[in-house]
């Protein structure tokens, strides 16, 4: 199975629905459709209206984060993984590196998986070096601990999917080599094998800059299980023609 998630970021208003309907209209006559899963993450003011929608249908709707408490509490603007479930998400990004510059801790990403996981939420675990841990070659190291710090065996492996964003790629039009990227894949996909004590892995996806173009290269790394998406996702054909290519 192979996913393609798109993270709208802040972006979206109640008709830009018609993107994700041009998108579930590919997808439903798709010749390639039971391989793939499409996830999107609107902003949380669209994913109720849009969860009903596309209830039944081929997009799958999730969220962008999350906060690291259950249900309710007195934390302003804040919105718990009870409350995106109860609103018809089913999966929800965690550790995205907008969100870990802002401040997201290890300790509170771990809680953030833990209450997602609790309220039946799929995550999507997201993990990457930046520029500087990149040059200085730390990115393995980066990534383990990254891993380490946050994922549990206790956790149902099941139910969690690593993404790989790259800092230094993400909406910068830069991407790994493909002897790079392969070799960092293969890395995440080992330190998973020693967290959970398992021989079956997690899906491990890369995001970072993916558009048409570049996922004709991306698709020859069979260990890379999807995309994640920004930029490209907030346009249907751009969105699409990465599936296309993929399947080409
Ligand atoms: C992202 O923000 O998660 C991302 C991958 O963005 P982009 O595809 O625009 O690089």
């Amino acid at each position: 199975m192979r996913y393609f998630i798109g993270n709208w970021k802040m972006f979206g208003v109640p008709k830009s629905i018609n993107i994700l309907r041009k998108i579930n209209s590919f997808c439903s006559k798709d010749k390639n459709r039971k391989k793939y899963r499409v996830i999107i993450t609107p902003p949380y003011t669209l994913i109720e209206t849009y969860s009903k929608y596309f209830q039944n249908k081929r997009i799958a709707i999730g969220s962008q984060n999350c906060y690291q408490k259950d249900q309710f509490s007195s934390n302003t603007a804040a919105v718990s993984p009870f409350m995106i479930k109860n609103v018809g998400a089913k999966f929800t990004l965690v550790g995205h590196s907008d969100n870990r510059a802002e401040g997201d801790t290890d300790k509170m990403l771990k809680d953030k998986v833990s209450y997602a996981l609790k309220n039946n939420l799929k995550v999507v675990f997201c993990i990457g070096e930046n520029k500087l841990e990149k040059k200085r070659k730390k990115t393995f190291a980066v990534l383990k601990n990254q891993l380490k710090k946050v994922l549990d065996k206790k956790f149902n492996q099941n139910n969690i999917i690593v993404a790989y964003e790259p800092i230094w790629s993400i909406g910068t039009g830069k991407i790994p080599s493909s002897v790079e990227l392969k070799k960092t894949i293969i890395h995440i996909k080992k330190q998973l094998k020693k967290i959970f004590r398992k021989k079956k892995t997690l899906p491990v996806l890369y995001g970072g800059s993916v558009d048409g173009n570049n996922v004709k290269m991306f698709k020859e790394i069979r260990e890379i299980d999807g995309f994640l998406i920004g930029g490209a996702s907030k346009s249907s054909k751009k969105f699409i023609d990465i599936i296309k290519n993929y399947y080409r």
